[in-house]
């Protein structure tokens, strides 16, 4: 049958902005940063958008993409994983896991013609009509993962392209899920200031030299600054007398909302006026103040077993080294921000029986309710419970999840040999206090939600074991 073309369709931009909230925005736009936001909501609308039940990157911008919840396209998590009689293997979600269409090849089947920048998953991308760059991709795979292929030289040609810059750099990344030292700190915000003008200047390039019905680009450096920054951004955290440092600092954040506000106002100055705009995020974001071990708790509800090595549980919270033959539910990373229930489909498989499942799942989710924080004051003195909210669904490799967002200011941690609950120590531990950074949202009941960030695992797992190589990237 043949597409409707959309001929008609009025000229669309859309600003990503990654983890953005009113909380650290309204502030910046009463004291008269941010002027070219300030002016949009003027004639504008605003709204909190709801995020997904578990407020994450991949999985909320995949949701903006697809207009589908997790449980029906796929992406639960950065990672998907495969528990093969060898071991577990995990790797990086990318575009062949969305199980749904996304609205780039929708607008292009329709005719339309799509810029599509730094949004995450898009790797390797689909073949629409239009441009894609990915984002959250290594440098090294973005050559052959831009469209059209010879796009890539033509960025390459622009003053200034840095292929190093725009893309993802998992040593640097690993920065935004730990304490940063003071002493980097400028440097990080830095950085982020230089990301996005490189960002900016391929969009701006693209609407001038390959104009689209639809462009959307996505700022990344919002989340990125929020999660080791916030103490710098949240009014409620600035100090009194505020040290050298955190006038610096406090300086340097808001250098970058004002250049940032500054790509919106030009972008949406080179749309047009009759051009309709959108600004979204995938997320909220607030403080952290308790870390909840959850593979800890799965252990002691006898659900997840630890290798053991001379008797000895490993030193680090190594979701690898979990004893898969008597594991049915673990999470596997922080940045889950769930658990997966492993389900047993033939006699034999290692996993909640299938005719068990929603049983399982459902006693789990009313377990992690039940759960008492025992220090009320570290609850955040509003209430002493822990509520979680469900998501279902499968991944393309079959996965059932469970996933559970708990109440604010609490982060899921898959580290090991902690306390089930404890405050955020500061220090050694990356989900500290002083990061006071996690993604939150709000459920469809109206409560607020946080998401979960413990980078002990990624750090030693999933980069260790994600090979793109492998899967032809
Ligand atoms: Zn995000």
């Amino acid at each position: 049958m043949p597409q409707p073309k959309v001929t008609s369709m009025q000229r669309t931009l859309l600003i990503g902005l990654d983890g953005a909230t009113f909380k650290v925005l309204d502030p910046l736009i009463s004291q008269g940063q941010l002027p070219h936001l300030a002016e949009l909501l003027s004639r504008g609308v605003r709204a909190e958008l709801l995020s997904t039940p578990h407020p994450l990157t991949p999985p909320a911008w995949t949701t903006l993409m697809t207009g589908r919840l997790p449980g029906n396209h796929g992406i639960f998590d950065f990672l998907r994983s495969e528990i093969r009689p060898g071991g577990a293997f995990f790797t990086l979600n990318d575009f062949r896991d969305i199980r749904c269409e996304t609205i780039w090849s929708i607008v292009s089947r329709a005719g339309g013609q799509i810029t599509s920048l730094n949004f995450p998953l898009m790797a390797p991308p689909p073949k629409i009509n239009g441009s894609i760059v990915p984002g959250l991709l290594s440098w090294r795979h973005l050559r052959r993962n831009v469209h059209p292929p010879e796009l890539y030289d033509e960025l390459k040609s622009l003053p200034g392209f840095s292929a190093n810059e725009i893309s993802w750099d998992f040593e640097h990344e690993k920065k935004a899920m730990q304490i940063i030292a003071d002493d980097e700190l400028e440097s990080w915000v830095r950085f982020h200031v230089v990301r996005e003008k490189h960002w900016f200047d391929i969009t701006k390039h693209l609407m001038r030299n390959r104009p689209a019905d639809l462009t959307a680009v996505m700022f990344d450096g919002v989340d990125k600054l929020q999660h080791s920054c916030w103490r710098f951004l949240d009014e409620a955290y600035l100090s009194e007398n505020p040290s050298p440092l955190e006038q610096t600092m406090r300086e340097l954040c808001l250098t970058y909302f004002r250049e940032l506000d500054g790509f919106i106002g030009d972008l949406v100055t080179l749309a047009g006026d009759d051009a309709r705009v959108f600004i979204a995020s995938d997320h909220g974001f607030g403080p952290t103040e308790t870390v909840l071990r959850i593979n800890k708790w799965l252990e002691s509800l006898g659900h997840l077993k630890w290798q053991t090595v001379d008797d000895q549980k490993p030193k680090a919270g190594h979701f690898v080294a979990l004893d898969w033959e008597r594991t049915i539910a673990y999470a596997p990373s922080g940045a889950t921000n769930g658990i997966h229930i492993r389900v047993a489909r033939q006699p034999g498989e290692v996993g909640v029986p299938i005719e068990e499942y929603s049983q399982f799942r459902d006693r789990l989710g009313e377990q992690l309710r039940e759960l008492k924080h025992p220090d009320r004051r570290a609850a955040g003195k509003r209430s002493d419970d822990l509520r979680a909210s469900l998501s279902r669904g499968r991944t393309r490799s079959g996965t059932r999840s469970y996933v559970g967002a708990v109440r604010p200011r609490v982060l899921l941690g898959a580290r090991l040999r902690t306390d089930d609950l404890a405050a955020p120590s500061s220090g050694g531990d990356p989900c500290s206090g002083r990061n006071l950074c996690c993604p939150w949202t709000r459920n469809s009941s109206g409560q607020d939600v946080a998401a979960t960030i413990d980078s002990g695992c990624c750090r030693h797992a999933v980069i260790q074991s994600w090979s793109p190589d492998s899967r032809g990237l």
